[in-house]
């Protein structure tokens, strides 16, 4: 009882502690003035997304200056060599703190562990490329298949996935390959969902994207349009009257974005979630659960509350990949699993995502949940929520009878499973009844002892501790 009040109490203490680690951050903004600010142009210029693209950090030198970089930085130009760099000015404007303990700054700043490079990491650890049957899509599940549109990103993310391509050459799909893929997809009607991603398929002129959107929609057997964007969260001024004015001719679209943080929610981000979200597009998010960045229970619950609040619904909740280039941020299995503990019972099932290991070799998407199956018979199936709490859940048919077998000597899972019980709670446990009834009296005799306890042993061998003069202990 008393382990259980005290790490609910250190728990909640860490909550409050997180938010005001949060707050903390969002009042105290640092005076980034390095950063490339619409100076001689006006402010327009700064909530202009071209203006925005065209002003990107993109060198380890800029980077250094804007941010008043401490220490060596030189070994990062390596890392910006091998995979490259792009920091809107409104995305590292969101770096509260220039090193590791900012969250923001460890997603858009290159690191030398970057260039780490273990055997079982890979450029293309899902096989992305072995699933492509033309150049730029990918047909991995039946119905669906993914288009990559152009390999430029308004930031490009440290963690990326498709390091391989993200940045690597900045250019869109031309209009030979687009032919090529609208005529695959009329080919496999079974395809009726395509996502359009990249890099980040946001970042193209409206007119380019739209070329692309009016050749899905020319595909009878196409019925849903997604697009997979960071740009809400990187480069929230692309999403202007233009782009969803345009966006709404294509219905069904829907937008999964990509936030990983909470202090990723802004008045900026908040505005373009709200715009698309009332041009009729579903929004679903996409994070990465990545180390000392979201890692923590507590960060996740805020984030997810976050989105649903501006209508984005948590939707995918990824274990980093084995990508080359990213194991830094990589996490054990365990922490997403906890983590999802953790969620399930505090937060309503429209703000729980699902946890996923995108698996290797193409294995594609694998829910990796907390066990809620304790037992299971012909009659009942035993779960558990998310205190601990035991309950049968009966099978239907009248044929199962609850098992008739006795057996007085416990209670346990096993009478849940054969309907014995419908319900496990501590004080059941006939173990734990015996305890409560176990007296002083019956506990005999001493066999140490010193000034301020004594060790007794009961009937059934098992030791107890007792100060002197107390009740129990
Ligand atoms: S926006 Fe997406 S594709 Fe681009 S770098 Fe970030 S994760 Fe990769």
């Amino acid at each position: 009882m008393n382990r259980t009040s005290s790490s609910s109490a250190s728990a909640d203490e860490e909550h409050q502690r997180a938010g005001a680690i949060v707050s903390a951050q969002q009042e105290s903004l640092i005076e980034n003035s390095n950063i490339p600010q619409a100076n001689a142009e006006t402010t327009q210029g700064w909530n202009d997304w071209k203006w925005q693209l065209r002003n990107r950090i993109r060198s380890v030198e800029q980077l250094a200056k804007y941010l008043n970089l401490s220490g060596e930085v030189s070994n990062l130009s390596a890392v910006a060599e091998r995979y490259p760099l792009a920091i809107t000015p409104y995305y590292a404007n969101l770096i509260r703190r220039p090193d590791l303990s900012d969250p923001i700054f460890q997603m858009a700043v290159p690191q030398c562990q970057e260039l780490f490079s273990p055997a079982f990491l890979d450029d293309d650890p899902l096989e992305e490329h072995q699933d492509m049957p033309v150049p730029g899509l990918i047909h991995r599940y039946c119905d669906r298949a993914l288009l990559i549109a152009t390999t430029t990103c308004g930031s490009y993310c440290r963690h990326c996935t498709r390091k391989r391509i993200a940045g690597m050459r900045e250019s869109t799909i031309s209009a030979t390959r687009l032919r090529q893929v609208a005529e695959y997809l009329s080919n496999h009607p079974e395809i009726s969902d395509v996502i359009v991603s990249g890099g980040d398929p946001l970042t193209m002129a409206t007119a380019a994207l739209e070329k692309i959107l009016e050749t899905l929609r020319s595909i009878k057997s196409i019925s849903v349009i997604r697009i997979g964007t960071r740009v809400p969260v990187v480069l929230p001024m692309r999403i202007t009257d233009e782009l969803v004015n345009m966006l709404k001719k294509y219905h069904p679209v829907w937008i999964n974005t990509h936030f990983n943080h909470p202090n990723e929610i802004t008045d900026e981000s908040i505005s373009a979630c709200t715009k698309l979200a009332d041009t009729g597009i579903p929004m679903g998010n996409q994070s990465v659960l990545l180390r000392n960045v979201n890692d923590k229970p507590f960060i996740i619950e805020q984030l997810c509350r976050r989105l649903i609040s501006i209508r984005v619904r948590p939707y995918y909740l990824y274990q980093c990949d084995l990508v080359r280039g990213v194991e830094h941020f990589r996490t054990p299995l365990s922490k997403g699993i906890e983590i999802m503990e953790y969620l399930r019972g505090r937060l309503s099932g429209i703000a729980i995502p699902n946890f996923v290991v995108d698996a290797p070799h193409g294995a594609g998407k694998i829910p990796v949940t907390p066990n809620y199956i304790i037992s299971m018979s012909p009659t009942h199936t035993v779960l558990r929520n998310y205190e601990g709490l035991l309950v049968n859940y009966p099978e239907p048919g009248a044929a199962y009878e609850p098992c008739s077998d006795k057996d007085d000597r416990t209670a346990g899972v096993w009478e849940l499973a054969t309907g014995k019980a419908s319900l496990l709670a501590h004080d059941s446990i006939a173990r734990i009844k015996r305890r409560r009834k176990s007296t002083v009296k019956k506990i005999t005799p001493s066999i140490s002892t010193d000034k301020k306890s004594v060790l007794l042993t009961d009937e059934n061998g098992l030791l107890h501790c007792r100060t002197k003069g107390a009740a129990g202990c």
